[in-house]
């Protein structure tokens, strides 16, 4: 199937730059991939989404937003991408489930993935008291004592949450300070079961089948402690989503992609990128959301120049 527009992606970016595309007459197609509706179907509530005064779960603004782009005639296909080919006109795309997709302009909206420690137990025990995800995973460690690694604002978000459901929250911050924001951080450290373990790392994550602890090294005076935690909860970060781009558009030292300033205009001609796939900075979902508008008007005004420019040249 051809497409003028096809959004690989179906996080905030990915249905905002559908909605407008498809407002605009485009009949976009939406890939969702991996994860529908993407990151912030693993969080609860969403307080700072304009638009929702009493705040609303990550999973019903995701299936908003989907009816919202789908109202206007936007396609979902849930299937991954597999493979592109960006550079020849029209643009391929090949998905997992077997099918071959052709595209005009292309979004890219593939978001970002949870970063691991590295740790040998990580995998190990991923899904059996490893997770990154507290959302997901919280309600089993219901009463139970965790662990949370990490000091920004997802860090911070991840040990509240758990706060609510655990008996205990041990956040392991690597250095002296934390990256979050001033207003999470009041509220992580105003909870009286989340203990902040300053300048502590992770050496090992305990237990054969499950979870049964964690060792912990001060790193300013090398003092290991065991941590009777039996969930473990990473929160440190995310890698961009870009690997099946490699070689194909601009990427940073990082993995993000790189658009021109004030855009959302890759190095590649008709092929656009919004949200977290191209943001390391801000990572949320209004700015993910206004990214993927930018993206959809970019891209309808460049198809606007190729048909301007094939009708000048004569060309069909
Ligand atoms: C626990 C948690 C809580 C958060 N809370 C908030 C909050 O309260 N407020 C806020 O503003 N932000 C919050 N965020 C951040 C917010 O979720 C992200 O900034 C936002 O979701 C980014 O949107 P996105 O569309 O760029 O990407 P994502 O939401 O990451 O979506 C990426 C999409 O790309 C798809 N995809 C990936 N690879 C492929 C592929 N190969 N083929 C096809 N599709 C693919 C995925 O399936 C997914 O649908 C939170 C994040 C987390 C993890």
């Amino acid at each position: 199937m051809k497409y003028e527009v096809v959004i690989i992606g179906s996080g905030p970016a990915g249905y905002t730059a559908a909605l407008y595309a498809a407002r605009a007459g485009l009949s976009p197609l939406v890939i969702a991939g991996p994860e529908p509706g993407g990151q912030l179907t693993r969080t609860s509530e969403v307080e700072n989404f304009p638009g929702y005064p009493e705040g609303v779960l990550g999973g019903q603004l995701m299936d908003d937003l989907r009816r919202q782009a789908e109202r206007f005639g936007t396609k979902v296909l849930y299937d991954v991408v597999e493979k592109v080919e960006l550079r020849p006109f029209p643009k391929k795309l090949w998905l997992s489930g077997g099918e071959t997709v052709e595209a005009d302009a292309v979004i890219i909206a593939t978001g970002s993935s949870p970063r691991w420690l590295g740790l040998e137990a990580e995998k190990r025990l991923y899904g059996a008291g490893v997770s990154a995800c507290a959302v997901c995973d919280g309600y089993f460690f219901r009463g139970k004592p965790v662990a949370v690694v990490g000091g920004g604002d997802s860090a911070c978000e991840e040990a509240m949450y758990l706060s609510r459901l655990c008996s205990e929250v041990h956040m392991l911050v690597r250095r002296d300070q934390m990256r979050a924001s001033r207003i999470m951080q009041e509220r992580v450290r105003a909870t009286p079961n989340i203990h902040i373990h300053w300048n502590t790392i992770t050496v090992d994550i305990l237990g054969e089948q499950k979870v049964e602890g964690a060792r912990v090294r001060h790193v300013l005076t090398g003092e290991e402690t065991i941590l009777p935690v039996q969930g473990f909860f990473v929160a440190i970060g995310h890698v961009p989503n870009t690997e099946i781009f490699r070689n194909q558009v601009a990427l940073d030292a990082a993995g993000y992609i790189l658009t021109e300033p004030k855009s959302t205009r890759t190095n590649i001609e008709g092929v656009f990128a919004a949200g977290d796939v191209q943001d390391p900075i801000y990572r949320q979902a209004v700015t993910a959301a206004g990214t993927g508008c930018m993206a959809a008007l970019e891209a309808e005004r460049w198809l606007m120049e190729q048909k301007h420019r094939k009708a000048t040249l004569g060309v069909s």
